[in-house]
């Protein structure tokens, strides 16, 4: 009988496995509790222009904003790191999803819409195919699989103010381990006249819609926003840190996306890892069914390209989320002095850290 492979969640992760599957040959269906994929909008859609390269994706008619630059702010100090080159587009979610569907369904997949996958039918549909978990942070195939708990995870809360951005190619990150404990709280100008107001924090941080009201409090914010009307606002959930296992060869279940906390902990990006996760996924099990390697390739090929940076973000996120405000600015001022901001400014890598750190390390020596 011809394998078949049950993508439980359409979102870009399992949309991508389901495009590489599909034009690989093997029988793939792709299932989605919402009705319209990618909506409500709950997240943000800064992607780095690398990594758009790197998930195939057709994203260019779902740009809406280009980004060449950060500031970092913590206290009375401010980081300002500016590329040359533009480094990162923003992408409108709901047409990121709609491309990504097209994709997958352009190469064969079935994409079923509105349709709740519970434990029962991931039962039934594990009969006969391979599962892939693409259902995100709260992932119910995770769950059924006993793959274990996320160790580490932000709820955020966002809101988009419609205004005219005075420097639309820089997002400002704003660190403040009392007020946005475990991640950060940033400005994002989706497009030239849409501010994006954001804040992720820990289980210390209390209600997140609190924690967006506290940050639109915030003198520079207050600025900024003014009475601009808001067009739109929501809560959603960031894991921080991958599952120990991600890969079931026996049972041949797989975990790709936030599903796996696939995500860089310095930011909560996922969409690039979770990308480069589906097309590890997909490759895997196109390789077992042909030639009957094992399933847990997935996960040594990913921890092999991925595991290091991974790590990295995960320091980098648990050194500063450790430090009070001020002690940050100190850090921020003396990185200032040292000449970091414009290193960071021209060998920096949203995606992998461990590169910048290879650069400053080779430049040294050198
Ligand atoms: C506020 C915020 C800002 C972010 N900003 C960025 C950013 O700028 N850049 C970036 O790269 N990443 C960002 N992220 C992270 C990024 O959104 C996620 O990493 C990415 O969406 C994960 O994709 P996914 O396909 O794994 O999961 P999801 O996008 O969560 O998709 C999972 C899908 O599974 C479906 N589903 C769940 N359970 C079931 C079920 N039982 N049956 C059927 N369907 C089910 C859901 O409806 C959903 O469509 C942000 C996240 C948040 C919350």
């Amino acid at each position: 009988m011809r394998t078949k492979v049950s993508i439980i969640g359409a979102g870009t992760a399992g949309l991508i496995a389901g495009r590489e599957l599909a034009a690989k040959g093997i029988s793939t269906s792709i299932y989605d509790q919402k009705k319209e994929l990618g909506v409500p909008v709950r997240a943000s859609g800064i992607i780095s222009i690398n990594g758009l390269r790197m998930s195939g994706i057709s994203y260019h008619n779902a740009v809406t904003n280009t980004l060449r630059g950060a500031r970092i702010h913590a206290g009375s100090r401010v980081m300002k790191i500016s590329a040359r080159e533009p480094v990162a587009k923003v992408l409108d979610r709901k047409k990121l999803a709609d491309i990504c569907a097209f994709e997958a369904e352009h190469e064969g997949a079935k994409v079923v819409k509105g349709r709740r996958v519970t434990e029962g039918d991931i039962k039934k549909l594990h009969k006969n195919s391979i599962i892939i978990g693409a259902d995100g942070a709260v992932s119910t195939v995770a769950r059924h699989f006993g793959m274990g708990n996320m160790g580490r995870y932000v709820l955020t809360y966002k809101a988009e103010f419609n205004l005219d951005i005075a420097d639309p190619e820089s997002v400002d990150l704003f660190f403040d381990n009392k007020a946005f404990p475990g991640l950060f709280a940033w400005l994002c100008p989706n497009a030239k006249d849409i501010l994006e107001v954001g804040v992720g924090i820990d289980s210390t941080g209390g209600n997140s819609k609190k924690a967006l009201e506290r940050f639109l409090a915030v003198k520079e914010v207050r600025e900024v926003v003014g009475d601009a009307k808001m067009i739109d606002n929501g809560a959603s959930i960031i894991p921080l840190q991958m599952r120990r296992k991600i890969v079931d060869p026996e049972r041949r279940v797989l975990l790709v996306g936030d599903a796996a906390g696939q995500v860089k902990s310095t930011t909560g990006g996922g969409i690039v890892y979770g990308s480069a996760a589906a097309i590890m996924a997909a490759n895997a099990i196109s390789d077992n069914i042909s030639d009957g390697k094992s399933l847990l390739r997935y996960q040594e090929m990913f921890i092999k390209k991925y595991g290091r940076d991974l790590k990295l973000h995960r320091y980098i996120n648990s050194f500063y989320s450790a430090l009070e405000k001020n002690r940050i600015g100190s850090m921020i001022g003396v990185m200032n002095f040292l000449g970091m901001d414009s290193f960071i400014s021209k060998y920096g890598d949203m995606d992998h850290p461990s590169l910048l750190i290879k650069r400053f390390f080779t430049r040294r020596a050198g």
